[in-house]
Order: C-alpha cells, then sequence, then structure tokens
C-alpha cells in the first residue's frame, strides 16, 4: 500500500534500536526522510547505516531526548517535521513501597512531560502547514496496569490524558495525534524485564519468558517490524480521521471487550 507519506520529514525519538528503530525503519521505506536519535553513537551511527539503504536521508542526533538540551537538537536538525514519533525508554520496574519522590520525577519526565514539551515545539509548524502527525509510543499498561510498573502506570496516564484533549484542540488543522501502546514486543526493554522476572520468582529467564508468553493469547511477542507498520500506517495520508486515539498492540493480551 501507498502510505502517501513519500517526501515527508520525521523525528523518531530513542530510536537505535527496539520499537523507535521499528518506526524510523517502516517510515523510511515508506519514503519518509527521518531524524534519528539515541545516547549511544556508536549504536546509533549502525542504526543509521541500515536506515540510508531505503534511500531517504537519514539523520542522527546523538542525546538524551529527555533533557532540554537534547530535544533542541533534535528541533534543529529538523526543524519542520511533518511526523513526530515519541518514544524514550521506560522507568524500571520495582514495589510501591519503594518509589521515592525522584523517581516518580524521573519516570513523568521521560515519559510525560518530554513527548508534551516536544509536541508543543512541532505543533505551530504543522498546524501552519495544515498537515501533520504525531504518534506517542506509550504502554498496554495505560488500559491495564502491570503493578511492577507503577511508574510506567503513572507517567502513561498522565501523556494520555493530555494527549486526549490536545489532540482535539489541533485536528481542525489537519494535524493528528493518537498514542500506541505496545503490549509485549521483542526488544532489550523485554530481555531486562523477564530477567528481573526471573531474579523476582527465582526462576530462569527462559521460565520468566514462557510464562508471559503464556499470558498473550497470540502465544508469542510482538516483533518491531509489525510495531512499526502499524506506527507507519497512524502517519500515512490513509489515517487522516483518526484523532486521540489509543491502539493497543498487543497479541490479545489485554482483556477486554472494547
Ligand atoms: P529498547 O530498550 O529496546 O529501546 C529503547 C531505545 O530508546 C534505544 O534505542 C535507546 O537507545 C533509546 N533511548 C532510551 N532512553 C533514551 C533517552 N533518554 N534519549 C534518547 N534515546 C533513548 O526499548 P523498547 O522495547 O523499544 O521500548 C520503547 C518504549 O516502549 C519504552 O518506553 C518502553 O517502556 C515502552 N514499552 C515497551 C514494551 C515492549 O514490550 N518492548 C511494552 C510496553 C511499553
Amino acid at each position: 500500500m501507498d502510505l502517501g507519506i513519500k517526501g515527508k520529514k520525521a523525528i523518531v525519538c530513542a530510536s537505535s534500536r527496539g520499537l523507535g528503530f521499528g518506526c524510523a525503519e517502516a517510515l523510511a521505506q515508506a519514503g519518509v526522510d527521518v531524524t534519528i536519535c539515541a545516547r549511544q553513537n556508536e549504536e546509533l551511527l549502525n542504526t543509521k547505516k541500515k536506515l540510508i539503504k531505503f534511500g531517504v536521508t537519514v539523520t542522527a542526533v546523538c542525546c538524551d531526548v529527555t533533557t532540554e538540551s537534547g530535544q533542541a537538537m533534535l528541533l534543529q536538525a529538523c526543524p519542520e517535521p511533518d511526523i513526530l514519533v515519541n518514544n524514550a525508554g521506560g522507568p524500571p520496574p520495582g514495589v510501591w513501597s519503594e518509589w521515592r519522590r525522584e523517581d516518580f520525577i524521573s519516570a513523568l519526565d521521560a515519559n510525560m512531560l518530554t513527548p508534551i514539551s516536544l509536541i508543543k515545539m512541532v505543533l505551530p509548524g504543522m498546524i501552519a502547514k495544515k498537515w501533520g502527525r504525531i504518534v506517542n509510543i506509550t504502554s498496554q499498561t495505560v488500559k491495564a496496569p502491570v503493578p511492577a510498573l507503577g511508574l510506567s502506570n503513572s507517567a502513561r496516564a498522565g501523556l494520555t490524558g493530555y494527549v486526549a484533549g490536545t489532540s482535539r484542540q489541533v485536528a481542525k488543522h489537519g494535524v493528528t495525534i493518537n498514542n500506541l501502546l505496545p503490549g509485549p514486543h521483542d526488544t532489550q526493554r523485554l530481555v531486562d524485564l523477564d530477567n528481573s522476572l526471573s531474579k523476582e520468582n527465582k526462576i530462569s529467564y527462559k521460565a520468566a519468558r514462557d510464562s508471559r508468553m503464556a499470558t498473550i493469547p497470540m502465544g508469542r511477542y510482538g516483533t518491531i517490524n509489525e510495531f512499526g507498520n502499524a506506527c507507519a500506517f497512524i502517519c500515512s495520508q490513509h489515517a487522516g480521521f483518526m484523532v486521540g486515539q489509543n491502539i493497543l498492540l498487543d497479541g490479545g493480551a489485554v482483556n477486554s471487550t472494547i
């Protein structure tokens, strides 16, 4: 399917690997020039090499997207993006009694205030062009909490509330804002979470992974390719009427009717 976005420009945050990379790759495949970022330069430059083969312009910005300077660097590299994919690392798992104020501030900074800040920076340009697509990578935890991910549950809920209102304020300008909610996907993040599950329950890594997979009707983890293609569709011309939605990609893991 022609997504109709060839020649557009995208900022894809936190994209040297994992879900962010999946989105950058699918957008590059659709002919979109991508600005990618991560904190580690070597991994980022390897990622850039993988994306250049699609014949698009790839700009790599080595920065921490959760900092003001990192966000400024991204906008300097791509001042007028047509597409913004918000993403950052997720907070660590833990227990309610151990989370301090500083832990909440870090989670809110990374997973709520950073995307809000970038949305505010790119919206004026998108509104002026009467076209824009913003996709926030959030989490299945928005719909169904994972108890050990209380920091994530809290921060993502805040962003979801902001998007629900803001997306409706800007829709008339041809700009859409939506959230993509990953359930378990096969990335480094899941390797880390399965390792901590294995330690917590004193079981092997494989047993932890198998037990998590058993909770997913599809019986497997999602791939970054599936995730990226869903993101690219939301960024396409075809999804111009989709506003303020929370799209779950979880192999059926969240057991709900609607
Ligand atoms: P990942 O660890 O595989 O990849 C994270 C990417 O973000 C890497 O490229 C890393 O370099 C980059 N990154 C992290 N923090 C950054 C920062 N401050 N500045 C710049 N770059 C940064 O993780 P993933 O699985 O792709 O997860 C992406 C997001 O999706 C996370 O917020 C995670 O919590 C959330 N999520 C993932 C899953 C899953 O199953 N993988 C499920 C639910 C939610």
